[in-house]
């Protein structure tokens, strides 16, 4: 396969040597390179954002009308459809993702996000609030004004290893609908097909409204983070880096929008149609083997159904197929990184220490000798006070808690630092509405179903602060803005 070199980061529409060269990235199936990526300075991050600056200062592009911005999106979108398909054989040798997850999660949804917010950036920006005379004892007179959002000015996109491109495009997108210039950093493990986003976003766009830096030590994100021409900060990844973003955001007081991990509850009650639950509780195997936000890790099965439905799950999990993403029919591919297999294997072996059962999995596959992968693994006769309950693992590693009844489940759900996501299995379209309303998490889903575009999107608790997703990321990427006058 080629193994592309891309030695080159964008500041202010050019795109420049990175200043140390090339890191290798490595295919987490094959142990071999799967590229080479920039190995940029810190002085070239800080000039991205400098750049960045310029162009929100004194480019067009803020002042746009949100139409003009909206097709420059499109066109984006456009231009992205018509690369893509070049892009699945590198996007599954870096992020190991199967095929079917490669071409729909990591690659077509990048097109998606990308035209929704050219249609989102049309919204009007402008509200008028209706005028009001007002006799009241501390105000009085004719209220009557407008309410204007407005971009923030310069936002660093800072994003995890799972999905890079996708997530890049949503806060991209999202960004430049509102006004604001961007700068990208994506996480270091799988940055090349980001590359090619930036640079087909970038052709259509004028100078220094998408910049991108890249590199593999720490000191890049923190250089972003701590500029003074970053006004916002959109951070997509684990709850710890988040804390630390917040505490340099603070001193400035820049704006941050926080995704975060998350440990969500599938909660199963004994009316849940089986197959249809049985089916879902294994997307946190087969759906990038776990590594994903959302993930039901933490299976919440109803008392009466609990012997043999983790019994069923066990004997499904035996069945899947797991090995080279490439290879038709795999279903479970390799972890993105030996660090990231070895942190999932360091949960596993506490979870056993802690007094789990290991109903199946938990070692790595006989049959590869090469690549991270580790087999779906359940954990069985678990409490929730165990770390395989309480942290999040982001590996294909389910663990499955008995509850009682309703109210226990919702004891159990709310009984964590996080609060993502949340999903319920129940016959009973009143109790689920019920239970749901009760889950203190951004999301809950009942009965399976779609990620629904025009739904906010984020996390209670330490999941995170604010809301990305349709229209409600507009206002997270936006000042609000009062304009009042009296006759
Ligand atoms: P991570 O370790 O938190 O890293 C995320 C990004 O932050 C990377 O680009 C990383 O690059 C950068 N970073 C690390 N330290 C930094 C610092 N001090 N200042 C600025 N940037 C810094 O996350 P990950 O391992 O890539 O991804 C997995 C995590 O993402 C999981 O916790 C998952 O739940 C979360 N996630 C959340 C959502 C959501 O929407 N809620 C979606 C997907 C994933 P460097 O390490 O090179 O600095
Ligand atoms: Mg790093």
């Amino acid at each position: 396969m080629n193994v592309p070199i891309l030695d080159k980061v964008l500041i202010g529409g050019e795109w420049l040597p990175a200043a140390d060269g090339t890191y290798q990235i490595t295919n987490p199936a094959t142990e071999e390179p799967a590229g080479y990526a920039p190995e940029c300075s810190v002085e070239q991050v800080r000039a991205a954002a400098r750049a960045a600056r310029q162009a929100f200062e004194s480019g067009p592009w803020p002042s746009m009308g949100g139409a003009e911005r909206g097709a420059l999106l499109h066109k984006a979108a456009e231009k992205f459809k018509a690369e893509m398909g070049n892009l699945v054989d590198l996007t599954i040798a870096e992020t190991g993702a199967v095929k079917a997850v490669a071409v729909s999660q990591q690659i077509a949804a990048v097109a998606i996000r990308l035209a929704k917010y050219g249609e989102l950036a049309t919204q009007p920006a402008d509200v008028a609030l209706p005028p009001r005379e007002l006799q009241g004892p501390s105000a009085r007179g004719l209220a009557a004004g407008l309410v204007v959002r407005e971009p923030i000015g310069v936002v660093a996109g800072i994003t995890p290893f799972n999905f890079p491109m996708t997530n890049c495009a949503g806060k991209i997108g999202a960004a430049l609908a509102c006004g604001n210039t961007v700068v990208i950093k994506p996480a270091p493990v799988d940055p090349l097909g980001v590359v090619e986003l930036c640079r087909i976003v970038d052709s259509v766009l004028p100078p220094g409204v998408v910049n991108f830096v890249c590199g593999s030590g720490s000191e890049i994100g923190a250089a972003l983070t701590t500029s003074p021409d970053v006004d916002m900060i959109s951070f997509t990844g684990s709850t710890l880096v988040g804390r630390k973003i917040q505490e340099n955001a603070a001193s400035r007081m820049k704006r941050t929008l926080m995704e975060l991990g998350g440990k969500s509850a599938n909660i199963i009650f004994a009316d849940a149609d089986p197959a249809k639950a049985l089916a879902n509780a294994m997307q946190v195997w087969t759906f990038h083997s776990g590594q994903i936000c959302i993930a039901g890790t933490r299976l919440l099965i109803e008392q009466s159904l609990y012997a043999d439905f983790t019994k069923k799950l066990t004997a499904a999990g035996a069945t899947l197929k797991i090995g080279d993403p490439r290879e038709p029919g795999v279903v479970v591919g390799p972890l993105v990184s030996a660090a990231q297999r070895e942190r999932v294997e360091r949960y596993i072996a506490q979870g056993v220490a802690e007094g789990a059962t290991l109903a199946c999995g938990g070692k790595r596959p006989a049959h590869l000798s090469r690549g991270y992968y580790v087999e779906p693994t359940l954990f069985t006769n678990a409490t929730n006070a165990m770390h395989v309950a309480r942290e999040e693992i982001f590996g294909p590693v389910i663990t499955a808690i008995p509850f009682r009844d309703e109210d226990d489940a919702v004891a159990i759900t709310n009984d964590s630092d996080y609060g993502l996501y949340g999903y319920i299995w129940t016959g009973d379209s009143a109790r689920g509405l019920r239970v749901a309303r009760r889950l203190r998490t951004g999301t809950v889903q009942i009965n399976g179903g779609p990620m629904n575009p025009d739904a906010p999107f984020g996390g209670y608790k330490q999941s995170g602060v604010g809301r990305d997703g349709g229209q409600y990321a507009l206002n997270a990427y936006s000042e609000l803005k009062y304009i009042g006058w009296t006759a």
